[in-house]
């Protein structure tokens, strides 16, 4: 076999595999129904209020945005940062955050006078650029909101994500940003809606049983897990030489 058929055959045997474990956590849990926002712009400050914080914290602080009437860029840009800080105190990293968030609205401002059809009609690898370009925006968040705000297919890397595609043998535990992205963009057809569902019942799934320490006993996904697998043959090789050694102790 050439080396480009065999590339070739792994590719597809990659293709196969990512779109099994989609099937399979689809049919475990089904639709998620993300991003829970009401529209772009709260998805766009979900995004950036997520970082390093749980969600039931981001809600807090949407929440607390909305009641102040200060969930639009316009708003955002009047109030003085320490105000936003104030407001959005519940998602930690208050200070940086809502300095980020003045940063973003600024932007937006100048990029596309807050007209969000206007921004999301480029390209989605030129707005790329332009959403890294902005103080605090970094993959994640810019792809979060390429993905969940703007409907481009984009896959979302996060931390579910690179836990997961490492345990089940699909990349290695230290495998970049770009890697991982490439490893679902380049295996998968560009589907935003497949991307959004994809990455979402990963969260899920990391969420809820492929934890740091995971519950693989009711992971949908453990007949295909090399992690899992593996741990079924250590447990069998281990039953074998004890069952060796009382053999040759008797
Ligand atoms: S079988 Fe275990 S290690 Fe593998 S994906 Fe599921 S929870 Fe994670």
């Amino acid at each position: 076999m050439s080396r480009s058929m065999l590339l070739a055959s792994e590719t597809g045997a990659t293709s196969r595999a990512l779109q099994d474990i989609y099937c399979r956590l689809f049919a475990c849990y089904g639709p998620q129904h993300w991003w829970p926002a009401d529209e772009p712009f709260e998805v766009m400050v979900g995004a950036i209020l997520t970082q390093s914080t749980s969600w039931t914290n981001v809600e807090k602080a949407i929440t607390s945005l909305k009641s102040a009437g200060a969930l639009s860029p316009r708003a955002l840009r009047q109030l003085p940062q320490d105000e936003v800080a104030r407001l959005i105190h519940s998602c930690g990293y208050h200070n940086v955050k809502a300095r980020r968030l003045k940063s973003f609205v600024q932007w937006l401002g100048e990029v596309c006078g807050d007209d969000l059809d206007r921004l999301f009609a480029a390209r989605a690898d030129e707005l790329r650029k332009q959403l890294l370009s902005v103080y605090g925006v970094g993959e994640e968040t810019a792809d979060s909101i390429l993905l969940y705000a703007g409907g481009k297919p984009v896959f979302v890397i996060d931390a579910y994500t690179r836990r997961i595609t490492s345990r089940v043998g699909l990349s290695t535990s230290d495998a970049g940003y770009g890697a991982l992205q490439s490893l679902f963009t380049d295996n998968l057809p560009a589907d935003a809606a497949l991307f959004n569902e994809y990455h979402a019942l990963l969260v899920r799934l990391g969420k809820e049983v492929c934890r740091p320490g995971p519950v693989c006993q009711r992971c949908c996904l453990g007949e295909v897990c090399k992690w899992w697998l593996r741990q079924g043959e250590c447990k069998n090789t281990g039953a074998a030489l004890t069952g060796i050694k009382q053999g040759a102790g008797r």
